[in-house]
């Protein structure tokens, strides 16, 4: 076993939609990537499409950060042969029990968490990465232009993107348990902390699954993530097979645990 390439983590989504074929289905993406390339998912889910909260996992997004789809493809295959077996889970030494396991799959209509899986720092980074986090100022948002100009800066008082304080406290929280997941594994500790403390960003795919709902107040509102696994790019396969452990368990910890943030009302912006 080593490192998947393109073809072979698309006939992974295959043959786990022909093992399961009650407990998951491949789904074509309805836009393609920028190159042309047919994208597909795989849902997984004991229940019809649309009737349970989930969240949605992506990987594999910049090209030399081998790994990520390693580790999506085998967390679907281990919560799905789980579940089948009414089994747990064990990732070292972090165990997951055969209740906890059916619940990722059945408890959970929509999308209300998002994770986009990248390599490396070994860290889990919440909203917001244009600035800093601040939860005092509703006007001081992305979508009011009278702070046009002076995003990105650190440390200054002019600017802070806004995050309600409720969204703050259970994106800090489900990041929390992530981290505590992978370091029942074999002890690695995960730091967590906003997109911008990493680097400041813009346009990137968490801010953005966070961000519609205050464009759009019809829109559910998604706690999303970014993951930056691991301390190189491409690590020697036996050292990813661990990496696969670690953040397999926190991603089965956060799925536990993200039921606990839904039924609270949304703060508007
Ligand atoms: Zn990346």
């Amino acid at each position: 076993m080593s490192y998947l390439n393109n073809t072979e983590v698309d006939s992974a989504l295959t043959n786990l939609s022909g093992a399961y074929p009650t407990l998951c289905e491949v789904v074509d993406l309805p836009e393609r990537s920028v190159e042309g390339v047919a994208c597909r998912a795989l849902r997984l889910g004991a229940a019809p499409a649309g009737s349970r909260d989930c969240v949605v996992l992506i990987g594999g997004v910049h090209a030399r950060e081998w790994g990520s789809c390693e580790i999506l493809v085998f967390f679907a295959a281990d919560l799905l042969r789980a579940y089948s077996t009414h089994s747990g889970l064990a990732y070292g030494a972090k165990k997951y029990t055969a209740a906890q396991v059916k619940a990722m799959l059945d408890a959970f209509p929509r999308t209300r968490w998002f994770i986009d899986v990248h390599s490396f720092s070994e860290d889990i980074l919440y909203v917001w990465g244009d600035d800093q986090d601040q939860s005092d100022n509703p006007s001081m948002n992305f979508l009011n232009h009278a702070f046009d100009g002076v995003r990105g800066d650190a440390d200054d008082a002019r600017y802070r993107e806004f995050i309600p304080g409720i969204d703050f406290e259970h994106e800090t929280g489900l990041a929390r348990d992530f981290q505590d997941g992978l370091h029942g594994v074999r002890g690695r500790s995960y730091t967590a902390k906003s997109g911008f403390d990493l680097y400041p960003t813009c346009g990137t795919s968490d801010d953005y699954a966070y961000g519609r709902h205050f464009v759009d107040p019809s829109k559910e509102r998604i706690l999303a993530y970014t993951i930056e696994w691991g301390t190189e790019f491409q690590p020697p396969w036996n050292e990813m097979e661990n990496i696969i452990k670690d953040v397999d368990a926190g991603l089965a910890q956060f799925c536990v645990k993200a039921p606990s943030t839904v039924a609270v009302p949304t703060v508007a912006a």
